[in-house]
């Protein structure tokens, strides 16, 4: 055998599992198609600043991101409590600063968003009995807390984190705990008590400089444990070695094609197999069909001249509802404002603005050029913003990084999961099974990789 392990996918999720099978003394290979690891995670030089290109914090459910900064000697950071907005056809209201994917803790204290009505609605989720638990997210939410705060609150989050519909997505994907912390049916209350079990601080943190220094990171950490990571390098092909007569049944494993360059395809060879991939279903010949792809989401970052923005008019960013029509991003990060870090190395008047486009299910309508970021961003963040004050921009096309956890996904996943069970030597991980965000993914890359040791 060539290796001990062979990785597919030098996404976050291929690099832990990777981190893992080489701390147990694996010589692992991590083969990765792109040039550059590090899949949503990595980074990208814009006007002379570094900053993330896709993933730029985590959830610090579960505390394996945390643990794992921690391991590497990454300064953690939390992001500037200034609050987030969300931009509704009425008009821009503040989010509930404690809630969960928008569903607030204390339905009250959103009703300057979801008005006196919606909060009055809201509120009798503290009192109605527990009914049969709805399938998705957004019946869930209508049901409990009324139509406002799911269309005002939870569709836009919903729809800038996920790229989703909150209809089309399970509650145990998206907020997983969040069914079982419902003890007694109300919705705030699971909310409030999923937000105290959690460790203390902010819901979500970063890394001091970005979390594409994970990927440098684990990189460095990859190397210095003799753990090869080879860019460039597309795995076409997976399929099983028996070992030869009279070998040892030891020597039965796995081989994977791999075409790097322009260099025909190669074999490489090893006894476990990690597939970091959402192609996994379809290199092992699995007929579970494909998991969701996602929406295609593209990120326009705008690095702008801009003393008008010190104030942060509007906190960390702005989610915006899909019914508002004067805008076609669905959300807006102020990296300088939720960031620290990336203020103090743009300098004061000098900002950082990162526009996303695309929502599942959605019709494309205009292609995001900078022309229309900067117009969004204008819209969204009630200041003028023109051409000329414009220090740099870059366009990133994401396609199938936020899998969406909708029920016909989670079917193809669990079928995946019990197909590969019966392989000897295989394991899978990544967002596409574990669930979008490292906070999912890192736990459950190491659950993959210790499967196989
Ligand atoms: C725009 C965006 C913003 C996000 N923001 C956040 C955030 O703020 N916080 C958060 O927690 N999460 C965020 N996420 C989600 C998070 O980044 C992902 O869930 C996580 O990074 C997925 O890691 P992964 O390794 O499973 O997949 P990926 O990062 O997609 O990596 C998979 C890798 O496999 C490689 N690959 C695929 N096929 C092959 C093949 N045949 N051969 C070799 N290599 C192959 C790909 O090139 C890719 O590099 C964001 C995602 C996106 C897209």
């Amino acid at each position: 055998m060539d290796w001990d392990a062979i990785v597919v996918g030098g996404g976050v999720a291929g690099l832990v599992a990777a981190r893992s099978l080489a701390s147990d003394g694996l010589r692992t290979l991590v083969l990765e198609a792109r040039d550059e690891p590090g899949g949503a995670v990595r980074g990208h030089t814009v006007a002379g600043l570094r900053l993330d290109a896709g993933a730029e914090s985590f959830a610090t459910r579960g505390g394996a991101v945390k643990a794992l900064a921690d391991e590497l000697s990454l300064p953690v950071v939390a992001p500037e409590p200034v609050g987030s907005w969300v931009h509704l056809a009425s008009g821009d209201g503040p989010l509930p600063r404690t809630g969960l994917l928008g569903i607030p803790s204390q339905p009250w204290s959103a009703r300057r968003t979801i008005g006196v009505l919606g909060a009055l609605r809201a509120s009798l989720d503290l009192v109605l009995p527990r009914s049969a638990d709805p399938a998705t997210l957004g019946a869930l939410v209508r049901q409990r807390m009324g139509s406002r705060v799911l269309d005002r609150l939870v569709r836009p989050v919903v729809g800038g984190v996920h790229a989703a519909d909150p209809d089309d997505l399970s509650v145990d994907a998206v907020a997983p705990g969040l069914a079982a912390a419902r003890s007694r049916g109300s919705l705030a209350r699971a909310v409030r008590s999923m937000r105290a079990s959690a460790p203390a601080g902010a819901a979500a943190l970063g890394i001091d400089g970005g979390m594409h220094l994970l990927v440098d990171a684990l990189l460095a950490d990859l190397r210095a444990r003799g753990c090869e990571v080879r860019t460039g390098s597309t795995v076409s092909t997976v399929s099983p070695m028996s070992p030869a007569t009279g070998a040892q049944p030891s020597d039965a494993g796995w081989r994977v094609l791999v075409t790097t360059g322009s260099d025909g395809p190669a074999p490489e060879s090893a006894p476990r197999l990690v597939l970091a991939t959402p192609g996994a279903p379809e290199l092992l010949g699995l007929p579970t069909g494909d998991p969701d792809p996602g929406a295609e989401v593209t990120l326009v970052t705008l690095v702008l001249r801009a003393p008008a923005l010190d104030h942060a008019p509007r906190g960390t960013g702005v989610l915006v509802a899909p019914e508002a029509a004067d805008v076609v991003a669905k959300a807006l990060t102020h990296g300088t404002a939720k960031w620290a870090w990336l203020a103090r190395e743009a300098g004061r008047g000098t900002h950082v603005v990162r526009l996303s486009y695309g929502r599942a299910g959605a019709a494309v309508t205009e292609l995001p050029d900078v022309a229309l970021a900067l117009r969004d961003a204008s819209r969204l963040l009630g200041v003028p913003l023109h051409d000329d004050q414009l220090l740099g921009s870059a366009t990133v096309r994401w396609t199938q990084a936020l899998p969406r956890p909708s029920e016909a996904h989670r079917a193809v996943v669990a079928a995946v999961r019990s197909a590969v069970a019966e392989l000897p030597g295989v394991a899978v991980c990544g967002a596409w099974v574990a669930g979008n965000g490292l906070a999912s993914v890192v736990p459950d890359a190491r659950a993959a990789a210790r499967s196989l040791v």
